[in-house]
């Protein structure tokens, strides 16, 4: 059988990032992003192979867009497309693997949306629009949740009244689940341990953050909860606050519920300490200048990142290795080094030449001699959902 070609779709409320992936080959032959859709200033850009393309594409919807993807796949499979896989991001406790796209799936995903409201809806709209324009071809949903599903009573419940939990579905849900189960099977191959039998820390560091722990290839407790808000410092999301921040800036400052959430989701974080930028190589630019915020920024972020850590290490029977992946995790030494340096207790250490050349899309261990495994592992959540989708098909 020639090796099997799907195509990753992740719908935004405005965009759709798309990719094919080839089960046999490791790079990505085609993928893109159309953004800005339903505004005048709607286009999509593509690379395909070493081919850089943009078309514009005013006014365009879900639909639209999709609609110009389909020949670009056409072309780059010779037609051979066999799936689509679908992030979704929120599978609540229905969902707690991949499963195959019918009307019934899809109402489960819309049926979501109190738990995601501005993800679930848009991930909806594009399934149906990929339903309708490749009626024939089996589709795939993989939540961003579903990984941590096996996270224990003791880590998901908050210390809140059951009913809350019982009757409105408050709990701990995480996300990146998917990058998280990806670069844990990637560090049990690269460690020579099976992968049930092996036990992780996973920094996901990019414009969202979160950490991991792995046991025997199950989440056993993440840092985000609910929502994404939980947890690390992020780019423009505070992380954990005290929850009586809400009341304090409703109380004092008259703020409504929707300022907050602004205030919380899109002002905090990294942007919002250093009153520059949420962008880490902006940041680590300004703090070699001698930049104030950027500099308490990224003492903020490498604190709070070192103490999520250790506290994810309380699920652990063992520690066979520390996973960084993400845009900052796969690339920034200085927040590795920083980190690490908060973590003695744990008995890790760098090895700082090893650590400064893991830049750029390596893979490889960065720990001194005869300390625990630091590893840098690219993640590709795209791969992960076309194996899943693949799994899925060969049922
Ligand atoms: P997303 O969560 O949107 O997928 P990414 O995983 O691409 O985000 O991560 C984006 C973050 O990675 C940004 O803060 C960016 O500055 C950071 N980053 C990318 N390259 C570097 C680098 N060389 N050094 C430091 N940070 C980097």
């Amino acid at each position: 059988m020639p090796a099997r070609n799907i195509l990753v779709i992740n719908c935004g409320s405005s965009s759709i990032k798309f990719a094919l992936i080839n089960e046999d080959h490791t790079n990505t032959r085609l993928s893109g992003l159309a953004e800005r859709l339903g505004s005048p200033d709607a286009q999509i850009r593509w690379r395909l192979d070493d081919q850089k393309e943009n078309l514009i594409l005013p006014g365009a919807d879900h639909r639209a867009a999709l609609a110009k993807i389909l020949p670009l796949v056409e072309s780059a499979t010779n037609g051979q497309l066999h799936g689509i896989g679908h992030r979704v991001v929120h599978g609540g406790e229905h969902f707690t693997s991949a499963c195959l796209l019918t009307p019934a799936s899809l109402e489960g995903i819309r049926a979501l949306s109190p738990l995601a409201p501005l993800h679930n809806p848009a991930n909806a709209l594009g399934i149906e629009a990929t339903m309708r324009l490749f009626p024939n071809l089996p589709q795939v949903a993989v939540f961003d949740t579903a990984f941590h599903q096996s996270l224990p009573e003791h880590a998901y419940r908050y210390a809140l009244p059951e009913h809350l939990y019982t009757e409105h579905a408050v709990r701990r849900y995480g996300f990146h689940g998917t990058s998280h189960r990806y670069v844990s099977v990637r560090a049990a191959e690269l460690s020579g341990l099976p992968v049930d039998d092996s036990c992780w820390l996973v920094a996901h560091l990019g414009n969202g953050s979160s950490t991991c722990a792995i046991v025997n290839g199950e989440s056993r407790d993440t840092s985000m909860g609910l929502t994404p808000l939980e947890g690390l410092v992020m780019g423009t999301r505070s992380g954990d606050v005290d929850p009586n921040l809400h009341s304090h800036l409703a109380r004092n400052l008259k703020w409504s519920l929707e300022k907050i959430d602004t205030l919380l989701n899109n002002e905090s974080g990294l942007l919002g300490l250093s009153g520059l930028s949420n962008d880490m190589r902006t940041l680590e630019q300004a703090r070699s200048e001698g930049h104030a915020g950027a500099t308490l920024a990224i003492e903020v972020f490498c604190y709070r990142l070192a103490k999520s850590l250790a506290a994810m290490s309380c699920a652990l029977p063992r520690l066979d290795g520390i996973v960084f992946t993400g845009g900052i995790g796969e690339n920034s030494a200085l927040i590795r080094s920083k980190t690490v340096e908060s973590l003695k207790l744990l008995n890790l250490s760098l090895d700082e030449t090893l650590n400064s050349e893991m830049v750029g899309g390596q893979t490889g261990a960065i720990n001194a001699a005869g300390h625990p495994r630091i590893l840098v592992i690219p993640t590709n959540e795209e791969r992960q959902i076309a194996l899943d989708t693949l799994e899925l098909l060969n049922r």
